[in-house]
């Protein structure tokens, strides 16, 4: 272990305002390509933006959450260059003065780290290029521009992390609080939540950092860890044959888990970044800071350390059912109908997770609501079925959105607790089974299985357990 690697994130996070950061145009998913454009975002000549206020509100609010200073002045800067889905040929950005700056972020690998965040700045996205593949258009590329000038917001890190583990817990971390916030999809297969990262490799404590090279192109955690290993084990070996890294932009091809080299590493000085002449510097108001900060959620790392201490539910429990606001609400709920928080937690974080992924479905869009699961566990502390119908109860209940009671009164499955009916059918078990009784009482103890497990049969299985135990030890014994 002669290197340590050295990695910083940017992360760019769509914003989940109705329209765009400078014009009105609709921000909606999945649209028909261009339709959601007009002279704004098209860059045709002569018009000018107009802010969207809604947006300054949630990039405030992110920049709260993850402890940054707003800065009250912040100045929109043009940032030019040439691509097909730029049409003005330039992006609005900000540069020396960002809306805020000096936040961090607490990761939990290795007992907890501290990461911290550069800046986050307000811009405004591209195009998106489709490169046709059919037999048609092969060779040719189309342009969609409904997604020019949606809102994003960038969150530059300092260059903390030191590994992959730890840049996919900060990653995942960040997309965590986005979406509690309710500001950003977090959707990185839509493209909504993208992250570059920077990785360079230096002698262990060596205090100079290493030439970088940034990675592109990481369409999903397990992709964005992949392609910083390989990283790291690439510059590792560059260095040790004698050669050295060189500062470039570099793509994960993820079929072939590599990354290659994209282009040499554009300087700040190519874009030309001034401020744009069109746009007002940007002024927070202390009173909207203040309303943000008034309005922030419970975020998740607050979440699950209340979980913990709370419901007194193990701390993996607590990760499971924080993962999304959802589930941490629904899970709440549960509790609140059973006031049983690790019998709850075992049923949300067991049965209903592992349903609700067997067919990749979110706990909203889920038919068995709180009160019904609480009804569950609650017929299983009245011994009315046992944990083991309860689980075909449940899947039933997934299934169909019933109550638990109507479902076991529909397959008559109600467990056999009372003690005078049990006793009567003991009673006919052991008159049926003569030598076997027999046997018992001459000291073959080990049949007590076997007359347990015939009572269990007379019962088709609904026999309280418990019960016949202890039915059976009076009357074998007797
Ligand atoms: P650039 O101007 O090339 O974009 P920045 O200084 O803006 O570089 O940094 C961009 C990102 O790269 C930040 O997240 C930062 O933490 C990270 N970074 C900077 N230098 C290094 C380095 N030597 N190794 C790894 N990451 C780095
Ligand atoms: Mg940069
Ligand atoms: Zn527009």
């Amino acid at each position: 272990m002669k290197y340590e690697s050295v990695i910083g994130l940017e992360v760019h996070a769509q914003l989940l305002t109705d329209s765009k950061l400078f014009c009105t145009c609709s921000t909606k998913f999945g649209s028909g390509p261009n339709t959601q454009v007009c002279p704004v975002c098209l860059g045709l000549p002569g018009v000018l933006p107009v802010l969207n206020r809604r947006s300054v509100e949630y990039a405030v609010k992110m920049a709260l959450a993850v402890n940054c200073r707003v800065n009250e002045k912040s100045v929109f800067a043009r940032k030019n260059y040439f691509y097909p889905d730029l049409p003005k040929g330039y992006q609005i950005s900000q540069y020396t003065e960002p809306l805020a700056e000096h936040g961090y972020l607490d990761i939990d690998t290795n007992g907890g780290k501290r990461i911290g965040i550069t800046r986050i700045h307000m811009e405004e996205d591209a195009g998106k290029l489709i490169h046709g593949e059919g037999p048609e258009d092969a060779g040719s590329s189309f342009v969609d521009l409904n997604w020019a000038g949606v809102p994003l917001i960038e969150i530059v890190s300092e260059p903390d992390m030191r590994s992959a583990d730890e840049a996919q817990a900060y990653l995942k971390s960040l997309r965590d609080i986005l979406v509690y916030l309710e500001i950003c999809s977090g959707n990185m297969e839509e493209g909504s939540f993208r992250c570059d990262a920077n990785v360079s490799i230096r002698p262990v404590g060596a205090e100079k950092l290493g030439t970088k090279a940034e990675l592109k192109n990481m369409n999903s955690f397990k992709f964005v860890k992949e392609a910083i290993e390989y990283e790291i084990e690439r510059q590792i070996d560059v260095v040790e044959s004698g050669g050295k890294v060189v500062q470039e932009t570099r793509l994960f091809d993820s079929a072939r888990g590599i990354t290659a080299s994209m282009r040499s590493k554009e300087e700040a000085h190519d874009y030309r970044y001034f401020p744009d002449p069109d746009l007002l510097p940007l002024v927070v108001s202390a009173g909207l800071i203040e309303e943000q900060r008034r309005t922030l959620p419970e975020l998740p790392e607050a979440k699950r350390e209340r979980f913990i201490k709370d419901y007194s539910i193990p701390a993996y429990d607590a990760g499971v059912l924080t993962a999304s606001k959802d589930l941490a609400n629904y899970y709440e709920e549960v509790v609140k109908a059973t006031n049983e928080p690790k019998v709850s937690s075992n049923w949300v974080m067991g049965e209903l997770l592992r349903l609700l992924k067997e067919d990749g479905r979110d706990v909203k869009d889920c038919a068995v609501t709180p009160a019904s699961i609480a009804g569950l566990i609650e017929m299983i502390k009245n011994g009315e079925i046992s944990g083991k119908m309860a689980k075909e109860v449940f899947e039933e209940m997934y299934k169909t959105g019933k109550a638990p009671r109507e479902i076991v009164k529909s397959k008559g499955m109600a467990q056999i607790s009372n003690e005078d009916e049990l006793s009567r059918i003991i009673d006919g078990v052991i008159a049926g089974n003569p030598d076997n009784f027999a046997r018992y009482k001459a000291g073959r103890v080990q049949l007590f299985g076997f007359f347990v497990g015939e009572t269990m049969k007379a019962t088709k299985g609904q026999a309280n357990p418990q019960v016949i135990n202890k039915l059976l030890k009076d009357k074998l014994e007797k």
